[in-house]
């Protein structure tokens, strides 16, 4: 999955400094190897490789991370692989889609 890149600036993940431990577990659990830790914070490291799975926030321990849980748009995904273009669902369902 080295080339897995969901759609730009779309991902849902959110993280809030604040309430980040600085446990490491985001780090772990996540596919992408997307969160990291720097100075005993979480950092995301590149938004546009989360496939909004939900891993990191639902083993996080303190709430600090927040991602609506979707499919990653596999559509949008393997678009982009066949046509070697930027991913792209061609669906026109506005803020909803994806
Ligand atoms: S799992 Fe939550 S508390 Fe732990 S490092 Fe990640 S964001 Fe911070
Ligand atoms: S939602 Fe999944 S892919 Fe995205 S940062 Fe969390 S664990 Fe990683």
């Amino acid at each position: 999955m080295k080339d897995f890149r969901y759609i730009r600036n779309v991902a849902t993940l959110h993280l809030n400094p604040a309430s980040c431990s600085g446990c490491g577990v985001c780090s772990i659990v996540c596919p992408h190897r997307i969160l990291a830790i720097e100075k005993r914070k979480a950092v995301i490291q590149d938004l546009d490789l989360c496939m909004e799975c939900g891993a990191c926030s639902q083993n996080c321990p303190t709430g600090a991370l927040t991602v609506r849980r979707g499919v990653g748009c596999a559509a949008a995904v393997i678009n982009g692989w066949i046509r070697k273009t930027d991913p792209s669902c061609d669906c026109s369902s506005g803020p909803e889609c994806c």
